[in-house]
């Protein structure tokens, strides 16, 4: 018998939990062909997830569960779930029923009949989405589109469903800046796009603000495109050749009609201005520095504090 595991990152999701449960039961009863375990990743949880996680454990044998010292994201959680699933065949899945559980076993049944490695999904729409955050995500997925040779599927879901092969390519990936959407398509293998209209959380709210978002669309940038790096060259190379037009352009005038003293404000004007390319400059290059530093410390993606199954792995 095939074996399935799915792993369900959770930062205090005590409501979400349980009505996650109820409609994971049903769905394993549709799927008998497969033995389902349920891998439940307590991220640091403040409120009682991890008691909530315990109590499934006790009633139900499927339900595992690993829980971090501290809050480690939900890319470090996702990781810490690959690897430590048993099955042949591993999905990702929300809690917030955001993800639909009853889509799983279509996707089983495509990755079993249509010799797929992985079925992805993705939303078709945004609503109930402040429209702000929908802008600026479009934007976003526009933006790395154009400077990433790794493609970024607009509206892609991290819930999916692997075969074994893909989850031990993800895994080989052990980087500290994790940024699945783009792991999972890096790895290549053959993936088939399902499409889902959004639908709104079960109980609890969102744990993205606007702030993390940024930071997150950051990690992607710098994650999967050197891009930003060549903007001082180009930078460079562009003011170059204007400088030797102007050196020109002023000498032939001076030689022509003399040198009135003035052009203060221009001066000042064009001091702002390759000033502030400079820095920024600087910046992108301090970005990218200071995602290599964090490389380089080899410091662990997550802590386990305690977990189901007793004996801690690392
Ligand atoms: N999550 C997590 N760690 C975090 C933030 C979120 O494990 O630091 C989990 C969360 O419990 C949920 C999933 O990631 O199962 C998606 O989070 P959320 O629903 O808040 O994001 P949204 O659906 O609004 O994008
Ligand atoms: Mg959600």
């Amino acid at each position: 018998m095939k074996k399935l595991t799915v792993i369900i990152p959770c930062f205090n999701e005590e409501e979400a939990l349980p009505i996650y449960y109820r409609e994971m039961s049903k769905v394993m009863e549709e799927m008998p062909e497969v033995d389902t375990e349920l891998l439940f990743i307590d991220d640091g949880s403040t409120d009682r997830t991890l008691g909530v996680m315990k109590d499934l454990h006790i009633l139900d044998a499927r339900c595992k569960y690993l829980s971090f010292s501290r809050n480690f994201g939900k890319e470090a959680a996702i990781y810490a779930g690959l690897k430590n699933a048993a099955g042949d065949y591993v999905a990702v899945m929300d809690v917030d029923l955001q993800d639909p559980p009853d889509m799983l076993p279509k996707m089983y049944k495509i990755l079993e009949e249509e010799g797929y490695d992985s079925v992805a999904t993705k939303r078709s729409t945004r609503t109930g989405e402040p429209r702000i955050r929908s802008f600026l995500s479009r934007s976003f997925y526009k933006f790395i589109n154009k400077i990433s040779k790794t493609e970024i599927v607009n509206g892609a879901r991290d819930y999916r469903l692997m075969k074994r092969n893909m989850v031990d390519a993800v895994l080989n990936m052990s980087e500290y800046n994790r940024f699945s959407k783009g792991i999972f398509e890096w790895v290549g293998f053959r993936t088939k796009w399902l499409e889902f209209e959004n639908v709104e959380r079960s109980a609890g709210k969102t744990k993205w603000s606007l702030k993390k978002l940024f930071f997150y669309s950051m990690e992607g940038i710098t994650g999967f495109s050197v891009a930003p790096l060549s903007l001082a060259s180009i930078m460079g190379v562009l003011f170059c050749f204007l400088s030797f037009i102007t050196i020109g352009f002023i000498v032939m005038r001076t030689l022509i009609w003399g040198d009135p003293v003035s052009g203060w404000p221009s001066l000042v004007c064009i001091l702002f201005f390759v000033g502030g390319i400079q820095l920024l400059c600087t910046g992108i290059v301090g970005q990218y520095l200071s995602k290599t530093y964090l490389e380089t410390k080899h410091r662990p993606i997550y802590i386990l504090k305690e977990s189901s199954e007793g004996e801690l792995e690392k």
